[in-house]
């Protein structure tokens, strides 16, 4: 999502002339675009401007943006903290961020288009803004505010536009993105809308919430073999009583009610989970263990429980770091073996795969894939797989 959000704001700094660089020696401008969801992404984005510091000493005319959710949260105490900062752009303005860049008075006119970067392979499209739960450990609400649905219109004019300039895959984003709604159209409607638009082979999306999976979503996709086979779906814990008390809005029993229908259907799954919440005791942690078990996910990424001001569960005492990191290991440890049972079950099964490279590419179920001949990159090549080894599937092409 912040990829995405980087490249529409640098597509208004190309409007006024300005080229991409990653070096920064060359640079006369540094867009810093931040996460909040943890305390160590805020913490590695604020140090880097720390560092920043020094170079703009080198050349005062330099300009320091420092953009996103790390913006939105801590505001004008770091305009007061890092002085030399130039502008300051929250994740709730970057429907703005044009305007910003004009008051800030340091470029010049909205010239005609720069050049922007070429997409790639995927081509990030934002669908929807903000987010309506209210996760009890989660910032993202406070930081990017309600929901806003993008029109269809627009979004599948921003797929035409990537897919005419080389995109293949299409990646629909939003924080809950399956919520999707504008007037009649639902988000099952606008998966096959874009899989429609020519030049799309695949269609992903990132990240759904587990309540708006619905019997009528599954009849609406299952026919069409464009919607690639993954998703994202965060479990966050596998205790009832802790998700009760996240306030994720779905049980133990309905989250694998969901992921049975979504495997019926030829989904691979891969979650997130928090360990370490507040409230949670022994037994909820192993109900986490024993739900991984029971789900087999194709990748489960782990995080420590880090408090957020102003959320709910921040006034919660917490748990020990001991604890913390205790729980976080074992978690880990479970999850090691995932993927590699998961590319095993691939052997014999029969794949499309978008090359990304001549010999390597992803399945619909977002599988590595690597294959004997060369293809041109972009193509669908349908083969077996022949054998699996780590994370890698071989193919008998
Ligand atoms: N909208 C998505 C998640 C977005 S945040 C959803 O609801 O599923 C991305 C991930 O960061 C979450 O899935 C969660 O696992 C993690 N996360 C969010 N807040 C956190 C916190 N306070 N401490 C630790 N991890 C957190
Ligand atoms: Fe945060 Fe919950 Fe919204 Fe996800 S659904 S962004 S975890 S409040």
């Amino acid at each position: 999502m912040n990829v995405a959000d980087s490249d529409e704001m640098f597509a208004h700094l190309a409007a006024r002339g300005a080229v991409l660089t990653d070096k920064l020696e060359e640079a006369d401008t540094v867009l810093v675009n931040t996460c909040t969801v943890r305390d160590h992404a805020e913490h590695r984005a604020v140090s880097f401007l720390g560092r920043l510091a020094a170079w703009k000493k080198e050349k005062p005319g330099r300009i320091i943006i420092f953009a996103g959710c790390a913006a939105q949260r801590l505001g004008q105490a770091l305009q007061k903290k890092y002085p030399f900062l130039d502008i300051l752009s929250g994740a709730k303005e970057i429907e703005h961020f044009s305007e910003t860049l004009d008051k800030s008075g340091l470029f010049g006119p909205h010239q005609t288009a720069g050049e922007l970067p070429a997409p790639g392979l995927t081509g990030y499209v934002t669908i929807m803004r903000g987010c309506n739960f209210a996760c009890s450990y989660c910032i993202v609400p406070s930081v990017r505010g309600p929901i806003k649905c993008l029109p269809v219109q627009d979004i599948l004019q921003d797929a035409a536009r990537k897919a005419a300039a080389g995109a293949k895959e299409i990646m629909l984003l939003g924080q809950t993105v399956n919520a999707y709604q504008d007037g009649a159209v639902s988000f099952a409607d606008l998966l096959n809308r874009v899989s429609e638009v020519p030049g799309v082979a695949r269609v992903r999306f990132t990240s759904p919430h587990p309540i708006y999976f619905t019997p009528q979503f599954l009849a609406a996709v299952k026919d069409n073999p464009k919607i690639a086979r993954h998703v994202h779906l965060p479990v966050q814990s596998g205790s009832t009583k802790v998700l009760q008390e996240m306030k994720r809005g779905y049980t133990r029993e309905i989250f694998l009610d969901k992921i049975r229908a979504l495997k019926s259907c030829g989904f691979n799954i891969s979650t997130d989970i928090i360990v370490g919440f507040p409230t949670e005791t022994e037994e909820d942690f192993r109900q986490t263990l024993s739900l991984v078990d029971e789900v087999k996910f194709f990748i489960a990424y782990c995080y420590k429980y880090s408090p957020r001001q102003g959320t709910p569960a921040a006034k919660m005492k917490l748990l020990g770091q001991k604890v913390l990191e205790e729980r976080l290991d074992i978690l880990l440890n479970r999850v090691r073996g995932l993927s590699d049972a998961a590319y095993q079950m691939q052997v014999g099964s029969e794949q499309e795969v978008l090359m990304e490279t001549p010999h390597k590419g992803r399945s619909s179920g977002n599988f590595w894939v690597k294959t004997k001949k060369s293809y041109p990159v972009g193509s669908l090549v349908r083969t077996q797989i022949e054998r699996a080894d780590g994370t890698l599937l071989f193919a008998r092409d």
